[in-house]
């Protein structure tokens, strides 16, 4: 059989929500047995959009983070329940058994990333099922994947090296959400916010004008990044490693070079760069 997997391309993703309102319009109040019973009214959330802010006015940046159950390899949720209540399918999905789970809160409580919601009403656990009764029946897309508008979402066969995903997860840096918990996702990401750098490159003597063309070099951390200030002065370096030290060396034909010693523990805006000229 073959493996099927969510590839979320975070930097594509708009927080619009439109994935997170199609997976309630599937399961709220439907009784898809036995692969979920009906999802409750409120507090459930199966695919959320966690809201990212990053940086300091007046260069702030917000990204959003949708997240399913991954449906791990090496999967908490599965270890913790008694009788089987939780298990992998051949196709890698992990299904919580609505009717063995009954009682189980435990279950819950196990996922590292927090994506198993209690039904007090029904007194279970509930969660994403990667839609296996829709494609179980031929659809071809979980409902969230039909929905984004972005195409931040694709979905398919792991195993087919033509499929959509397999094509993007050779062609993209493909990462998974919080390694350190040891799950082994199978739903991965691209593009997870890691830390930014921004300045503005101005020169002492036209106060006013932007420095357009500055060449600026980050190197630290075992990579060496260069770019150009834009028409605004401004310069960025995007998805950097956190608490790594970098260095920053800014060159204008002309002036003075200027080098900035920073370390990640945050995103850093390193304000106006005065170039003086020589
Ligand atoms: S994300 Fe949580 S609920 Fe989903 S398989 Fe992993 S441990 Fe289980
Ligand atoms: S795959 Fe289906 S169950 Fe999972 S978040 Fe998307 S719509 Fe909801």
């Amino acid at each position: 059989m073959a493996r099927l997997g969510l590839l979320i391309d975070v930097t594509k993703c708009s927080g619009c929500h439109n994935c997170f309102l199609a997976c309630r319009d599937e399961y709220y109040d439907n009784d898809y047995s036995p692969y979920s019973a009906p999802q409750p009214l409120e507090g459930q959330f199966w695919m959320q959009i966690k809201e990212i802010e990053r940086g300091t006015y007046p260069k702030p940046k917000l990204d959003y983070i949708p997240l399913p159950c991954l449906h791990c390899e090496d999967a908490p949720c599965i270890d913790v329940a008694a009788d089987n209540a939780v298990y992998r399918r051949p196709d890698g999905f992990v299904i919580i058994d609505p009717v063995k789970a009954k009682d189980q809160k435990a279950i819950v409580n196990a996922c590292p990333y927090r994506v198993v919601f209690w039904n007090k009403e029904l007194q279970i656990p509930q969660k994403c099922t990667m839609c296996a009764h829709r494609l179980d029946e031929g659809e071809k897309q979980p409902r969230c994947v039909e929905a984004c508008p972005t195409g931040a979402l694709a979905f398919g066969d792991l195993d087919d090296p033509a499929s959509e995903i397999s094509q993007l997860m050779a062609q993209k840096k493909i990462e998974a959400y919080h390694p350190e918990y040891g799950t082994k996702p199978t739903v991965m990401y691209v593009g997870i916010p890691k830390r930014f750098v921004v300045g503005e490159v101005v020169r002492d003597d036209m106060r006013g004008e932007c420095a357009e063309g500055a060449s600026i070099t980050l190197e630290g951390g075992g990579v060496k990044l260069e770019t150009m200030s834009d028409s605004y002065g401004d310069f960025e370096f995007e998805g950097l490693e956190k608490n790594t030290a970098y260095s920053v060396k800014v060159q204008l034909a002309g002036y003075a070079p200027q080098m900035l010693e920073i370390t990640t523990h945050t995103d850093v805006n390193l304000g106006e760069i005065v170039l003086e000229r020589v």
